[in-house]
């Protein structure tokens, strides 16, 4: 991955409405330090982001990328992103982005301890090859969260469905999955529910169905998944959310850890026990996801 670009931006409040955002956005040198010691995000991960995948200088699924952000930021009680300002450098951003595959971070920080505004960024960096993963496909292993299936609605504050700076319990996750054999995790409630892998949706073929744990507040609702969904629908194919006991991934027609930057990536084993992997149906979805489309 080699970084292209960044900037800083000072969040608009929400409800004004200026021609251009252009003077909110600052470019910065992206391998030089920008923030500040006191910065929250840094010290607690207390702020919220996403990762979008960006096709030839498209941003693919820009709109439910922006409402997610909007959705976590609501859930951790930051101040309303201005979506028109966030567009506006989404597009800036995507001018330094170049033919290919790149990502374009968008962060959304608590701020400065002490400091009067939250602190945001955008950064654009070149997509990590994952060919291997789309054609070979991934081991995966199934990891308990340690919440139960009625955690999220019981405990709010465990900011279950907001996509957080906080990721170092997803990033031990997939270690454990590595120091077991496999490529990565998929997380299981406590009552063995299906959630989500730590970087990534998980979407199942069950008799005939594609399937994908309901995002209800325990999950992040991917957007490559509603990507996913949209063209299975347009080919015909029935899709479903539904709570996936964790036997159905054992025995799953067929699976895949799907995400903005790996896109679909067929599930090969489940603890050590192989499935089956459509290699036709990942090259189709895959190529449609290497479509710019919103
Ligand atoms: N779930 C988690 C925990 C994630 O971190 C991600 C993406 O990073 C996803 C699901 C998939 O979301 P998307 O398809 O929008 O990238």
């Amino acid at each position: 991955m080699a970084w292209r670009y960044a900037m800083m931006l000072d969040p608009a409040a929400s409800d004004v409405s200026p021609s251009s955002f252009a003077d909110t956005f600052h470019a910065v040198d992206p391998t030089a330090p920008s923030l500040a010691v006191g910065e929250l995000s840094a010290q607690r991960g207390d702020g919220v982001f996403e990762s979008i995948g960006v096709i030839d200088g498209h941003p693919q699924q820009l709109e439910p990328h922006l409402e997610r952000l909007a959705h976590s930021a609501a859930i951790c009680d930051l101040p309303e992103p201005h979506l028109g300002q966030w567009r506006e450098a989404v597009a800036a951003a995507s001018a330094h982005c170049g033919p290919g595959e790149s990502v374009i971070k968008l962060i959304l920080s608590r701020g400065v301890e002490q400091g009067p505004s939250p602190t945001a960024w955008v950064t654009v960096a070149s997509a990590a090859d994952n060919s291997r993963a789309r054609a070979e496909g991934v081991r995966v292993v199934t990891l308990d969260r340690g919440i139960d299936s009625g955690a999220a609605a019981r405990a709010p504050w465990l900011l279950l469905g907001a996509k957080t700076l906080s990721y170092a319990v997803n990033m031990a996750a997939i270690r454990e999955a590595k120091r077991r054999g496999a490529d990565d995790a998929v997380f299981v409630t406590s009552d063995g529910i299906v959630l989500e892998a730590p970087t990534a949706s998980v979407i199942l073929r069950i008799g005939g169905t594609y399937v994908t744990p309901a995002p209800t507040g325990a999950i992040l609702h991917g957007t490559t998944q509603l990507s996913a969904f949209d063209w299975l629908t347009a080919h015909g194919h029935d899709v479903e959310y539904r709570d996936v006991p964790v036997s159905a991934l054992r025995t799953a027609d067929a699976a895949w850890l799907v995400s903005s930057v790996r896109l679909a990536a067929p599930i090969a084993s489940v603890d050590g026990a192989a499935i089956a992997v459509d290699a036709e149906v990942t090259r189709s979805l895959n190529a449609y996801l290497l479509t710019p489309h919103d």
